[in-house]
């Protein structure tokens, strides 16, 4: 990739791409999505709101608290960029916390893996399609792309769908239909993947790439809430018709998706949650924002739960597949 911005300014120019749309939750999403980089996870969003956004950094048991007026006009977010960076940078200087590195930057995506051993990965498995590749490269372009699931990911859930002869899947948070578009192309001619997310923004990236790849017809795009969308699926009576979900959204929200996608599966069909090892953040006992308590929770509860065969899965930022027995 050739973003060559240091890693304060990736997550600040994120952050601010968000304020300047006025979505405090995607905000602080983006935030947490950003929290396996550890540079990130050292600065927790705190809160958000038009007035201007509260950070608090940390290093052992010491916090820096940072108040960040929004005193530059929100649309004009390159002269506040600068501004925040170096703000950031004095409360790092005064915590003694050394400057991120280039190997943090991997830090989310391929966890425990060095950058040279994840290159080696990528070079030596993936067979990533030239449409996919190009969908990855544009959203990698955008503040969000951290957001995007790796290729070794991607290629993973179309062996998956292929192992299970999949027909019908369930995606839960498509963003820019990256992962949607591996899915899809792994379905037969007649497959469905009803596609479920909020933003119109995000999915019309991906419409774009499944036209051009042929796979349109076999994408199925809900934006609405997907609890809602779900429910209805289930007030349907579609209940056991699904052959996978793959849940990648929302993580506080997690918990009730997956009670809802155990439902729409059928017996033996599989469901696969994204980052539930959250950047090592679920193994650090410092780590106590909701996001983080959410998947804590959730991973207890599905290692107690009866109704499904386990294995999670150090694969980018930790992917649980459960069985529906
Ligand atoms: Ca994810």
């Amino acid at each position: 990739m050739s973003d060559d911005r240091t890693l304060p300014e990736k997550f600040v120019s994120g952050v601010v791409a968000h304020i300047n749309e006025d979505h405090r939750r995607e905000m602080l999403d983006l935030a947490h999505g950003l929290a396996g980089q550890r540079w990130a996870r050292e600065a927790e969003l705190r809160h958000a709101d038009r007035d201007g956004i509260e950070l608090v950094l940390r290093a052992d048991d010491r916090e820096e608290p940072l108040r960040v007026p929004f005193d530059a006009p929100l649309d004009k977010p390159n002269q506040f960029r600068p501004a925040l960076i170096a703000l950031i940078g004095r409360a790092r200087a005064n915590l003694g916390l050394p400057e991120p590195t280039e190997e943090d930057d991997d830090g989310g995506r391929n966890l425990g893996l060095s950058a040279a051993l994840y290159r080696y990965l990528l070079a030596t498995s993936v067979r990533e399609p030239e449409l996919l590749r190009r969908l990855r490269e544009e959203t990698a372009q955008m503040e969000e792309g951290g957001m995007q699931i790796g290729p070794e990911q991607g290629q993973f859930l179309a062996l998956l769908l292929k192992l299970l002869g999949a027909r019908r899947v369930l995606e839960i948070g498509t963003f820019t239909g990256y992962s949607a578009l591996w899915m899809a192309l792994a379905l037969p001619e007649d497959g469905k993947l009803i596609a479920c997310d909020v933003s119109e923004a995000y999915t019309s990236i991906g419409q774009r790439y499944w036209q051009a790849a042929g796979v349109a017809a076999r994408i199925d795009l809900r934006l609405a809430p997907a609890a809602g969308t779900l429910a209805a699926l289930l007030a349907e009576g579609q209940a056991g018709s699904f052959d996978l979900a793959f849940i990648d959204a929302d993580k506080e929200g997690y918990a009730g998706y997956y009670e809802q996608c155990l439902q729409l599966v059928r017996p033996g069909g599989l469901i696969a949650i994204d980052n539930v090892l959250w950047g090592g953040a679920v193994a650090d006992d410092a780590a106590q924002d909701a996001d983080t308590q959410a998947l804590r929770a959730l991973n207890a509860r599905l290692h107690a739960d009866e109704r499904i065969d386990l294995s999670l899965l150090p694969l980018g930022d930790g992917l649980t597949l459960a069985r529906k027995r």
